[in-house]
């Protein structure tokens, strides 16, 4: 997985369309690959969405302030 790749699929995450499989994959490049270094941060917060996705189901402010945080962050890494 490239970089590219791996910020295509954060993206997929956001947005409640990547598999465990893909999330996985994007954790792994992310502790492997220096160049995204600076998405570690991003991915804890990944990690949050995910969390709180899973113990409220339903679409909540909490998770779309989340959301927005990831995507505002995303853009700025593809600014770079
Ligand atoms: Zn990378």
């Amino acid at each position: 997985m490239n970089c590219q790749e791996a910020l295509n699929l954060l993206y997929d995450i956001v947005d409640n369309e990547a598999s465990e499989v893909d999330v996985q994959n994007v954790r792994e490049h992310l502790k492997n690959c220096e160049d995204c270094d600076g998405v570690y941060r991003l991915e804890q917060t990944v990690d949050e969405l995910l969390r709180a996705r899973l113990e409220n189901p339903l679409a909540t402010p909490q998770l779309a302030s989340l959301k927005t945080k990831v995507l505002g962050q995303l853009d700025e890494i593809d600014c770079e």
